[in-house]
């Protein structure tokens, strides 16, 4: 999983009743934090941002996207572009398997690692990051 945004800090006055609801919802952080001693915690939030979930148990990988705090989602990775001679190095070489051939070849986003390698390939530099 990869989660980020903009984080915040909880205000002053809801600080300890926040604190209290995660302790209820995590119970096993009261061994580590007994007591009172938990408020030397800060609560925070995510007030706008992103998350990806990846499932790396099955190929090829899926990955499923998320915008937070009405964020539309962040599109990572890479694209081919109308450069792609369609010489079908990258397609080949993709160790997911995920790039389809056509005209230009594409890559299925949801199932893509992200590792670059057939943007460092490409002979023709057809594929960009996003
Ligand atoms: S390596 Fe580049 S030129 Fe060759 S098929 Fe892939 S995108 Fe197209
Ligand atoms: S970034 Fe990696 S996994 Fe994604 S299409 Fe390119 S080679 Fe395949």
């Amino acid at each position: 999983m990869r989660l980020n945004g903009e984080v915040k800090r909880v205000p002053n006055e809801l600080q300890h009743q926040t604190i209290d609801r995660i302790f209820e919802q995590n119970p096993s952080m009261e061994g580590v934090y007994p007591g009172k001693s938990r408020y030397i915690l800060e609560a925070f939030f995510l007030d706008s941002g992103g998350l990806e979930l990846f499932d790396l148990g099955c190929t090829p990988i899926s990955r499923q996207v998320f915008g937070l705090g009405g964020t539309a989602p962040r599109e990572r990775g890479f694209k081919i572009t109308d450069a792609c001679i369609g010489c079908g190095t990258c397609q080949r070489l993709c160790p997911q398997h995920c790039i389809e051939a056509g005209v230009p070849f594409s890559i299925h986003q949801k199932s893509c690692l992200h590792c670059g390698r057939c943007f460092e390939i490409c002979p023709a530099k057809a594929i960009v990051r996003r």
